[in-house]
């Protein structure tokens, strides 16, 4: 019997599985894939405090804290880099868009300064391009590798005890008199009195024979992978209008996004070496925008060879703020998902909030925001996404 089992092994359900092991419980980690498998490996993995909500500012601070110190913490390199985020402005609007940012995130606190005239810009970061007009820098964002770090928590979990099974399903959570008893899945069942939903854009599946939805809708981004480059960009750059960002990996490959398109439902499964993983394909159309997008900002980028590319999917909740919450009137379920689009930052700081509500105890950082009763409160509008890095 284990004390709790934790369903996805992206990074929110990893850390959660490090951090409730450091604390001396016993803990299954269960994915359908396996680790990263899904957001966690299709993300841009900007580690950004900039542009966040006021709600998520708290937890992104306390995230990128987390980070200077994370590589040595889990004995993996986690190729985290403080290289600073760059938002872009490419026409006069963008650059009130950019104006009116900074105004108000330097007034919330993060250290968040105009860059205004495009020769300021290109100081910094001398790979853009001579048309950029002015841009936000915020130095103390950055960047990681967000397989080595989920791999990371992965195997400093299983130091500390923590059971993994990779490949494996979760079908239902399993309810005795309004109480979590356990989980069962395509192998058999496990008895535990607590669960947590870490599962991404699958969360509802296992949720809502429960009579719990987390309303989402699961746009899309294409990504696209160079070939390696020689390095000429340490941030992460972002555009005011979110059509695209990207940024330099320490191996010198540029990984790059668009914004958020249609999903039509495709998902393929294909055997890699790690195992059966999932796959959504974008189209060409939309890579070729991607290309020129981005090219037009980091002419380097222009020219690369493509290497790799895939569809990320997001699990956008309708004020694009996560859930974070034990009160869904099931006993002993904690909920972490509907990161819509910035959940890799804050990975670090979720795994020790899901610890808090696991063990009953206070959150240690304000999480009133993230509550899923906040859905079934009148006035809910559609915030919308967007993806700066
Ligand atoms: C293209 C793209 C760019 C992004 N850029 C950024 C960025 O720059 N910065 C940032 O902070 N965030 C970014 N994000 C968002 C970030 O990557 C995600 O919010 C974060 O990775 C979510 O992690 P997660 O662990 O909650 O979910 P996931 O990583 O999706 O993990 C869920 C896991 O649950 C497993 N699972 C699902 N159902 C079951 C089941 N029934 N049984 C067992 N296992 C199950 C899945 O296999 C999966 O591995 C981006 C996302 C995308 C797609």
């Amino acid at each position: 019997m284990a004390d709790v089992v934790i369903i996805g092994s992206g990074i929110s359900g990893a850390s959660s599985a490090y951090e409730l092991a450091r604390e001396g419980l016993k803990v299954v980690l269960i994915d359908r894939f396996g680790p990263a498998a899904m957001a966690s490996g299709w993300t841009l993995a900007g580690v950004r405090q900039s542009g966040r909500h006021p709600a998520e500012l708290p937890l992104a601070k306390a995230a990128v804290e987390i980070w200077q110190t994370l590589s040595d913490e889990l004995d993996t390199p986690t190729h985290y880099r403080r290289g600073g985020n760059l938002r872009l402005a490419r026409t006069p609007e963008e650059a009130e868009i950019i104006s009116g940012i900074v105004l108000d995130q330097a007034a919330a606190g993060l250290d968040i300064s105009l860059l205004g005239s495009n020769a300021e810009v290109r100081e910094v970061a001398p790979a853009l391009a001579e048309h950029v007009l002015c841009a936000s820098l915020c130095t103390s964002d950055g960047s990681a590798d967000p397989t080595s770090t989920v791999l990371g928590f992965v195997r400093a979990a299983e130091r500390l005890g923590v059971e993994t099974r990779f490949g494996e399903r979760v079908f239902s959570i399993d309810v005795v008199d309004g109480r979590v008893s356990g989980v069962t899945t395509d192998k058999g069942t496990i008895p535990a009195p607590k669960v947590v939903v870490a599962a991404g854009i699958f969360g509802n599946e296992v949720l809502s024979p429960l009579g719990i939805t987390v309303p989402l809708q699961v746009p899309m981004v294409t990504v696209l992978r160079s070939a390696p480059l020689e390095e000429t960009l340490t941030q992460v750059i972002g555009v005011a209008n979110a059509d695209c960002a990207g940024r330099q990996e320490y191996n010198g490959r540029f990984r790059v996004t668009s914004g958020l398109q249609d999903w039509h439902g495709g998902l393929l499964e294909t055997e890699t070496a790690a195992g059966t993983r999932p796959r959504v394909l974008p189209t060409g159309l939309s890579m070729a925008e991607v290309v020129q997008l981005f090219g037009d900002v980091v002419p380097a980028f222009a020219t690369a060879q493509i290497e790799d590319y895939w569809a990320g999917l997001i699990d956008l909740t309708p004020d694009a703020l996560p859930v974070i919450d034990a009160g869904t009137g099931v006993e002993g379920l904690v909920v972490t998902m509907g990161f819509s689009g910035h959940g890799f930052c804050l990975g670090p700081i979720t795994g020790k909030l899901v610890s808090d509500l696991v063990q009953e105890r206070p959150a240690r950082l304000p999480i009133e925001a993230f509550q899923y009763s906040r859905f079934h409160n009148s006035r809910h509008f559609l915030e919308g996404a967007t993806l700066h890095g």
